[in-house]
């Protein structure tokens, strides 16, 4: 595996070996060496170089590139779908999914980049000129990690280009195979040289590249954690940041609920991807009065749910994608070993292939406030419950968080649904939906869930610095 910088396959200079693993059935897939921080220079420096001329091009001009972008993602599609799976572990439905929606993300910016006026002018009555303009930020670098390839990095390159950004992109080094594809096909359609350049780099030569002065801004996309040391290390230089990191989101069940509707979107928001989003919806709240019920149709749906690589429908699962993510879960049992949690489901319904690294799905009820499992992010498929009385009470359980990026309101009235959504903390509210995101809504936390806004026309003014000219 090369760096791809300035147009150009490189060989790493990096000594710090990463292995590969199949997480479908142990097997390594591959071995390859990460950059070092003079790969991170290189790219940036080229990145830096190509600005000037790419900054110049017309909204049109980059808009035709983006679409050149989703045709040839269309006609690798299922080379990408199988690279997703290998290193991912995802179904080839569910990264047939991400690669889709891949392709609508960069269309949506193609046309997005043509309707916004990057220079307006206004005549004052006092005989002054203003001309507003929307400027490209610079060198921007681009950081994933490893849940959802093709999106998050869509969700980032395909607005950065559009604004008129070049950039560093870092995908994670645990399933970098995907994205080293997508480089692959950039090169292919001969992308401007130094426009987009590809590092395979893990934590040093990353926080490297954020420390870079060169760069002008770090879109991250994360773990909480290491998203407060890139802001901490922007903003020596006073860089721009966005950030998307962790969350625990609250689904909330009101009395009116259809139950199986309620389940079936319990299900989705939790175990979609095994748990392995940052917007599950891992804190349940049911309404006291049909809890009972509920419960009774969860906890069938959930023993019937089938492990094993490349299945379809919503009551499969895959594997978790790492060993480290696999353990870190388990820890998490544990704890609720510890804590004796209460779980809804006979666990031994569920059978556990011999191979991969597979967990079974969880589920606790009444789960203290207190505990380390209704608060914390656990990036896996356990789900959290708890009942309430009152609406207020159900409100007051789903803001008191650390986090704020999504929730999803179950009822029988999208107009009072409409009204409660109104005063939750989160960054994406569904009402009798689960995880649909569409390239022109909005993305992004309150509180330790982030910093920013992704997707939308928000998504677009995050690479983009304001001026005005007073005449
Ligand atoms: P992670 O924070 O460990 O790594 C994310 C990326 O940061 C990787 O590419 C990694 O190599 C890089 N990195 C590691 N240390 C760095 C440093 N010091 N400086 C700069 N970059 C560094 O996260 P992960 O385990 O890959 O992914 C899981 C996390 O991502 C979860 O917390 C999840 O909630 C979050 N996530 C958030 C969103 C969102 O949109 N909010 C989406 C997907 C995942």
């Amino acid at each position: 595996m090369q760096n791809y910088i300035n147009g150009r396959w490189q060989n790493t200079t990096g000594t710090s070996e990463i292995e590969l693993i199949n997480p479908c059935n142990e097997q390594v897939l591959m071995r390859y060496f990460t950059a070092s921080t003079q790969d991170v220079d290189a790219a940036v420096l080229a990145a830096h170089q190509a600005f000037h001329s790419w900054s110049l091009t017309t909204p049109l001009e980059r808009a035709d590139w983006l679409n050149k972008i989703a045709n040839q993602l269309e006609k690798v599609q299922s080379k990408l779908i199988e690279l997703s799976h290998l290193n991912n572990g995802k179904s080839s439905e569910q990264a047939r999914v991400d690669v889709e929606n891949s392709i609508h993300c960069y269309r949506y910016y193609a046309d997005l980049v043509q309707k916004i006026a990057f220079s307006q002018i206004t005549q004052c009555e006092n005989g002054t000129e203003l001309i507003h303009q929307k400027n490209p930020i610079g060198v921007v670098a681009l950081i994933t990690p490893w849940n959802f390839p093709l999106i998050t990095s869509a969700w980032k390159i395909a607005p950065a280009l559009a604004a008129g950004c070049t950039l560093v992109f870092k995908p994670s080094e645990l399933v970098p195979l995907p994205e080293y594809e997508f480089t692959k096909m950039l090169d292919e359609i001969q992308f401007p040289q130094g426009v987009f350049n590809l590092i395979l780099a893990d934590a040093v030569a990353a926080q490297h590249l954020v420390a870079h002065d060169e760069v002008n801004k770090v879109s991250f996309t994360g773990s909480t954690e290491v998203g407060i040391h890139v802001m901490q290390a922007a903003a020596r230089s006073v860089k721009r940041v966005t950030l998307e990191l962790g969350g625990k989101s609250p689904i909330l069940i009101l009395h009116d609920a259809n139950l199986d509707e309620a389940v079936d979107k319990a299900l989705g928001g939790m175990f979609y991807n095994s748990g392995q989003m940052c917007s599950a919806t891992s804190r349940l709240l049911v309404h006291q009065s049909i809890a009972d019920r509920f419960y009774q149709k969860f906890k069938a749906a959930v023993e019937s749910m089938t492990l094993g690589a490349d299945l379809v429908g919503p009551l499969s699962m895959g594997p978790i994608t790492t060993q480290k993510q696999l353990n870190k879960i388990q820890e998490y049992l544990m704890i609720a070993q510890n804590e004796k949690l209460q779980s809804l489901i006979d666990l031994n319904q569920i059978q556990l292939p011999k191979l991969g690294f597979f967990i079974k799905p969880h589920v606790f009820i009444d789960v203290p406030t207190e505990s380390r499992l209704w608060k914390e992010e656990i990036f896996g498929p356990i789900i959290c419950c708890r009942t309430f009385e009152s609406e207020e009470e159900a409100i007051n359980l789903a803001n008191d968080s650390d986090f704020g990026l999504a929730a999803t309101i179950i009822t029988g009235s999208v107009t009072h649904g409409k009204t409660l959504a109104k005063r939750l903390r989160s960054g994406h509210i569904w009402i009798n939906s689960f995880q649909m995101i569409q390239p022109n809504s909005l993305w992004g936390g309150f509180k330790k869930s982030g910093v920013g806004r992704e997707l939308g026309e928000s998504g677009l003014s995050g690479y983009l610095e304001e001026n005005v000219i007073t005449i």
